[in-house]
């Protein structure tokens, strides 16, 4: 099977790798842009399969619509060449965005001249993104370019020897949003065409990173649990801190405070299927745990308090505080075993509890709770 490469190419270019998918570092202001496409190949509207170019084209800006937050437009009103404005025979059009077969990429340099240049060896389709000087963070325009040079076809299913146009407007219209190329995970916006002709979940999680996802009003956009420690538990030797969270958009930071003083950031990519189950809505809650194993020995016997901070890339902030006890044995934990007695203790147990009471130690007597948890 041949490679064929989706070039993206992007002008002040931030790459900002982040879970999975990877972002360009620039968005549109809304979660919406009007693409103004003029698809006809070698004069031809219709690819050999009989299809319309322009209808697998608002087929792929759909299927966006559909499945995440952003909503593309489709003009065909009032068309626009990518090379608008840089080649004469294309009147300057503003900032509109381009869609058509074309021959070569135009685009300009820094300072605003015309570059004209080829496709690369290979290379199906092409996206440029503009943004202006001083705010290079938000996509002002963007230009995809078919290489007319490429054979076309369009269909579904397993890659054929004529690159399938449905799957290639597709993935550049991920470049249009600010998605760059995902190397890691199944992905439409993978480098190389493929098999692959639907948006995958790391592709809608991309999008909803930058556009929030596609879930009703009212739905709050973090949502954030401490399991363990329980709230006013009691703690001793080394025992685990854990929860999840999930968030609308892209978490910005997730800060874990002990006592008022900054621990640090949580790391959340544990696998926790059961969040996935009940927050749907979510984008990637599969990867929504956190669990670090801690020496509560450390820590003075008394009161302590964690407190943990999520905030999202939009400024929302949500937190959570958990109070617990440390508790110590009079004569430090189990130091000589043939110390403890549970001759007289008596065993109980109850869901994943079991509770040891009357264990003695060293002349103390101790109530002893085993709780049997899982991580998945
Ligand atoms: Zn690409």
């Amino acid at each position: 099977m041949r490679k064929t490469l989706l070039l993206a190419v992007c002008l002040f270019l931030l790459s900002s790798a982040s879970r999975s998918y990877v972002l360009m570092g620039t968005r549109w202001p809304e979660a919406a842009a009007t693409i103004h496409p003029m698809l006809v190949l070698l004069g031809e509207e219709r690819s050999p399969s009989g299809d319309r170019w322009i209808d697998a084209f608002r087929e792929a800006a759909q299927e966006w619509n559909s499945k995440t937050a952003f909503d593309f437009e489709i003009d065909t009103a009032r068309p626009s060449h990518p090379c608008a404005g840089i080649l004469s025979k294309y009147p300057e059009d503003g900032y509109r965005n381009g869609a058509a077969f074309t021959s070569v990429i135009c685009t300009t340099d820094a300072w605003g001249n015309p570059e004209i240049t080829s496709f690369g060896a290979g290379t199906l389709g092409l996206t440029m993104t503009y943004s202006e000087f001083g705010d290079t963070r938000t996509t002002t325009e963007t230009d995809i370019f078919f290489n007319e040079r490429e054979e076309w076809d369009i269909y579904d299913g397993p890659e054929r020897r004529a690159a399938d146009f449905r799957r290639v407007a597709l993935h550049e219209l991920g470049h249009v949003l600010g998605l760059d190329h995902e190397r890691r995970e199944t992905a439409i916006m993978a480098p190389y065409v493929g098999d692959l002709y639907h948006l995958q979940q790391d592709d809608i999680a991309g999008a909803a990173a930058l556009y929030g996802s596609t879930v009703p009003d009212g739905v709050p956009p973090i949502v954030l649990a401490v399991e363990e420690p329980a709230e006013n538990g009691i703690k001793s030797g080394i025992s685990t801190f854990r929860g999840w969270v999930v968030s609308l958009h892209e978490l910005a930071s997730l800060s874990l405070y002990l006592d008022g003083k900054y621990k640090g950031e949580l790391q959340h990519e544990a696998s926790r299927k059961d969040v996935a189950r009940a927050y749907p809505e979510y984008p990637d809650p599969e990867r929504s745990g956190f669990a670090f194993a801690f020496a509560y020995g450390g820590l003075s016997a008394g009161s302590h308090r964690y407190r943990l901070v999520a905030r999202d890339a939009m400024g929302n902030e949500l937190e959570r505080t958990v109070n617990f006890r440390v508790v110590r044995f009079a004569t430090g934990y189990l130091k000589d075993d043939s110390r403890v007695s549970v001759d007289s203790a008596r065993l109980s147990g109850e869901g994943n509890e079991i509770l040891i009471d009357g264990m003695e130690h060293d002349g103390g007597l101790y109530r002893l709770r085993l709780r049997s948890m899982s991580l998945t």
